[in-house]
């Protein structure tokens, strides 16, 4: 018999949770020594905006002064 996984699906929005291919997903991503490792999953746009706005991603954070 199948088990259920007790984590969320692997298709949670990161934000809001919401099964992100029910939408227009957005993935976000980050290098750590060299590798590409998944940083977020988003159901679109809104949700990653969201997502910045509530943890504070963007702060002291800029590609350019
Ligand atoms: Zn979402």
């Amino acid at each position: 018999m199948h088990v259920l996984p007790l984590d969320p699906p692997m298709t949670a929005c990161t934000y809001c949770g919401c099964d992100v291919t029910a939408h227009d997903p957005v993935y976000v991503e980050e290098v750590e020594d060299g590798d590409r490792i998944p940083a977020g999953q988003f159901c679109n746009y809104g949700c990653l905006a969201a997502h910045i706005e509530t943890e504070g991603l963007t702060e002291g954070t800029t590609c350019r002064i």
